[in-house]
Formats: C-alpha cells, structure tokens, sequence
C-alpha cells in the first residue's frame, strides 16, 4: 500500500474568543453581548487539521501557553491524529489568543500572539527529524519571521518541498523567497509582496514573485478561484466551485493544506490547484475554520 503523504505544519495556535454583540463598544464604553464562543484557530493549526482530515500524516511544531487554552488546543489536535510532540508548552508565555467582536455582520479582531512568539530556530533544529521524515512543510507567518526563514532553509537544505502562504500579510526578504517552492498568497497579499499597485496586472506580480525565487505561485482570488504560475512556465486559472456559503473563515487555510496535501502525494501544480480548489468550496460551506475542513471522502465524492 502506498504511504499517506507527510506533512510537516510550523505556525501558530490560538484560541478565537468570539464576542457577539449588537454593535461594538465606544472607546472607553462597556457594552453588553449577547454570545462568547472559543473556538481553536491559527492559522498553523487550522492548516494542520485539514491536512490530517485528508488523510496526510500530519506533525505541528509549535508553541502554547501552560494554561487551559494550550491544554485544550493541543487536546483539539490529538482528536485529529496530529503529531503534537514538537508543539512545546512555554511556561513563560500564554496561549495565542485572537480577541474577535463580531457585530453587525461585520468584525474587529485584536491578535495577541502570546506563545506563538516564543518559535525559535533551536525548535526547529530540535526537531529536525520530522523535517526528514516529511514530503512537504507548510509555513505561515505568525510565528517570528527570523524562524520562519531558518525552517524554511533547513527544509531546503534537507531537499524537502517548501509551502508558504504568506499570511498575515507583509513584506518578506529574498533571502525566504528564495528557499519557497510554492508561494500561495491571496491577491491583497501577493501585490504587497510585489510591492506593486493593484494596477499591474497579475501575472505580472506573479511573474515578480518567479523573479525574486519562488518556483510556483498559486494566487488565490476569494470566490474566482486561483491563478498559478509556475517557473518551468505552466500558468492557468482553476475557477472555484459554485456553493452554498455559510463561512468563509479558514477558506485560505483548507486551500493551503488541501495543495500541500496533493503536492506531498504526488500531484503535479495543476492538479494540486484543482484538489486545493475542492478542500476550500467544501470549507466554505461549513461554520468555523477547523470544524468546517472536510475529509478526503468528502472531496472524492464531492461533486461539482
Ligand atoms: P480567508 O482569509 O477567508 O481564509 P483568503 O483571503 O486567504 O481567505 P481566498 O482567496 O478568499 O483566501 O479563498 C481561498 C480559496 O477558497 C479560493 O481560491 C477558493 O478556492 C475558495 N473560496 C473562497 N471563497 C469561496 C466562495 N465564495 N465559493 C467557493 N470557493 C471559495
């Protein structure tokens, strides 16, 4: 039998606290809500679960905090068959925590990394032998970037495929984006990263990415669907499958790990681009970010 691919997550874990409220307070005001919720994100983590759920063998490297939060994040993870023994408990630190008012339709959202900050380079070489044992590793950016370069190179280095959603945006050296493989920003993202206006057009920012030493860029455009570029000169647009949206929080994150899913199997770009396209229509029809990843038999009979 063939063996599930490997995927290593390195990023972050937080816990959402969802205050809902019939609108948000004035500076200086109390107001009352009506609803809390806490619901596991992070982006690392959110990608981590939808990759277990495909069926990936699934490793986190990470950090949280020695407190209730951290207990029951990394509970959350073990519940999915996660590898956890490379997420660290930082005595020093709490949990990361994402403070969301949510009122109106609308949201305003304070990140206090907390633990996630606390992701060194010495984690990473602690745990190198998952890097080894793995196919790909997938990257975001909230955990310190200095860690994300060194993960990124040591993964090079040991001749491992290299995932980075650029999320949550911001300017990134050459010095990363030369060790990417594959480069999946979303469009906000990938103009940034081009340091260009949304006036070029975007093959052109992507083709600036190919310049500055990624090897593929997937761009992913909300309810278009996602453009890819690739060095070897493959391009194309993968249109998303028209659903029933219910939430699209975690879109991004399914997408990613539903293309490093692929990717780790065998697939080629453009095959990956149409898994990853499955993972995140199916996501988006589902409440919540971890909740809402679907599993491989859902994408497999999912029909669009
Ligand atoms: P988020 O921050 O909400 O996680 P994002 O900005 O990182 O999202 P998007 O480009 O909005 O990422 O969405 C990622 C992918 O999810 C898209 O390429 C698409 O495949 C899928 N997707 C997003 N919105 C929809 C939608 N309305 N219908 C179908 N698929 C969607």
């Amino acid at each position: 039998m063939k063996k599930p691919p490997q995927v290593v997550v390195i990023g972050s874990l937080n816990m959402d606290i969802v205050v809902e409220a019939k609108r948000p307070p004035l500076m200086g005001e109390t107001v009352h809500g009506n609803q809390v919720h806490f619901i596991p994100g992070g982006k690392g983590a959110n990608q981590a679960v939808a990759s277990a759920r495909l069926g990936a063998k699934t490793t986190m490297i990470g950090a949280v905090g020695a407190d209730a939060f951290g207990t029951e994040l990394l509970q959350a993870l073990k519940q999915e068959g996660i590898d956890v023994e490379a997420v660290k408990t930082e005595a020093d630190s709490h949990t990361g925590v994402a403070s969301i008012v949510l009122s109106q339709g609308d949201n305003q959202i304070i990140v206090v990394a907390g633990a996630n900050g606390q992701v060194t380079p010495a984690d990473i070489n602690t745990h190198v032998d998952k890097i080894k044992q793995s196919d790909v590793v997938l990257l975001q950016l909230e955990i310190p970037l200095e860690t994300v370069i060194y993960a990124a190179t040591k993964a090079k280095e040991l001749g491992k495929t290299v995932v980075l959603n650029p999320a949550p945006a911001r300017e990134l050296p050459d010095e990363l984006l030369s060790q990417v493989d594959v480069l999946i920003p979303n469009e906000s993202e990938l103009y940034l990263l081009a340091q260009a206006d949304a006036k070029i057009e975007l093959a052109d920012a992507m083709h600036a990415m190919l310049q500055k030493g990624v090897s593929t860029v997937v761009t992913t455009l909300g309810s278009k669907g996602a453009a890819y570029l690739t060095a070897k000169g493959e391009q194309g647009l993968v249109a998303s499958h028209r659903v029933q949206v219910v939430d699209t929080t975690g879109a991004g994150d399914s997408f990613n790990a539903g293309f490093s899913y692929a990717l780790a199997g065998g697939a080629a770009v453009e095959e990956a681009v149409a898994f990853a396209t499955k993972v995140a229509a199916l996501a988006v029809t589902k409440l919540g970010a971890q909740a809402g990843m679907p599993t491989l038999a859902q994408v497999e009979e999912f029909i669009a």
